[in-house]
């Protein structure tokens, strides 16, 4: 494997592989790397010649500088991990090298800021948009990968690529779980054994509002049970729980208003801030 820290080689060494028809699969990641990542880097690996994994923590999409400063960080181990799984290109730029110096641009993606993570996280899409464009124009990949767990990120992107006209095929992956159900990530590192055990309640409520639903209870009456069920549980707090059309993220009234419902969360369990969702068809039959 290649492992790149500055740009300009990067984009050498993929220029000539683009010279002999390469395709080329991008996985942008903030690095910690766990079996979520790589099922990424697998989907990639199968649908390309050369996969590049970036490694970096970006400091424009933390709104909160705390959590930038938590966030784990392990190279030795990441580049092990990717060897692993026969990635071709490694990018682990340092921040001066990413930005020459703070950048002024700012994006804004709508409506998809004012709901769930756009709300909570202000700025957090801009960023998000930025360090992806970057990446789009470094790497200039025929397809990009992105997980499912963060699925607002995804529609961000989704709008990015569109609205800018990059011809990149944007790949969404399934979230890989823990046997428990709780989604892989890599703030679960940062979860003491307490807030651990109680993670659980994510998937755990997710589920079971994805039933009630199924079994005609309405979106008012599940949105209270998810408030009780957080309300109960010590150290957890409900930041939000949403019942969305997954094709645009727009709020239900009525489940069978589409044929995609998104339940998605955020709470803390401690200090540590975690999300994930669900998706699923409630008119397909069981
Ligand atoms: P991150 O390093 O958290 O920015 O994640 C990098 C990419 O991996 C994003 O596209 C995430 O959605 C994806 N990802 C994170 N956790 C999982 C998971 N448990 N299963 C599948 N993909 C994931």
């Amino acid at each position: 494997m290649k492992v790149f820290k500055v740009i300009k080689p990067l984009v050498s060494y993929l220029n000539d592989a683009r010279k002999s028809n390469t395709t080329i699969g991008l996985v942008p990641t903030m690095g910690a790397l766990h079996e979520g990542h790589l099922s990424l880097l697998k989907a990639s690996k199968k649908e390309n010649n050369l996969t590049v994994c970036s490694i970096y923590v970006n400091p424009t999409q933390f709104n909160d500088k705390k959590d930038l400063l938590k966030y784990p960080r392990n190279m030795q181990k990441d580049l092990e991990l990717l060897e692993s799984v026969g990635c071709d290109v490694a990018f682990a730029p340092a921040d001066d090298e990413m930005y020459i110096s703070k950048p002024t641009l700012r994006m804004n993606f709508g409506y998809l800021e004012q709901v769930m993570e756009g709300k909570f996280r202000e700025g957090h899409f801009s960023g998000v948009g930025l360090v992806v464009s970057k990446l789009f124009n470094i790497v200039q990949p025929d397809k990009a990968y992105f997980g499912q767990k963060d699925l607002q990120q995804y529609h961000v992107i989704k709008e990015l690529v569109k609205d800018l006209s990059y011809p990149i095929e944007i790949r969404p992956i399934e979230t890989l779980r823990e046997p428990d159900g709780l989604a892989k990530s890599s703030r679960n590192a940062r979860l003491d054994s307490q807030a651990r055990t109680k993670s659980v309640i994510l998937y755990e409520s997710l589920k079971q509002a994805e039933n009630m639903l199924r079994t005609g209870e309405s979106v008012g009456t599940v949105k209270d049970f998810f408030d009780g069920k957080f309300q109960q549980t010590d150290n957890a707090r409900l930041e939000y729980f949403e019942i969305v059309n997954a094709h645009d993220l727009s709020p239900l009234r009525n489940i069978m208003d589409t044929d995609r419902v998104a339940l998605c969360v955020a709470a803390f369990f401690g200090e540590v801030r975690l999300i994930d969702n669900i998706i699923f068809s409630a008119k397909a039959k069981e």
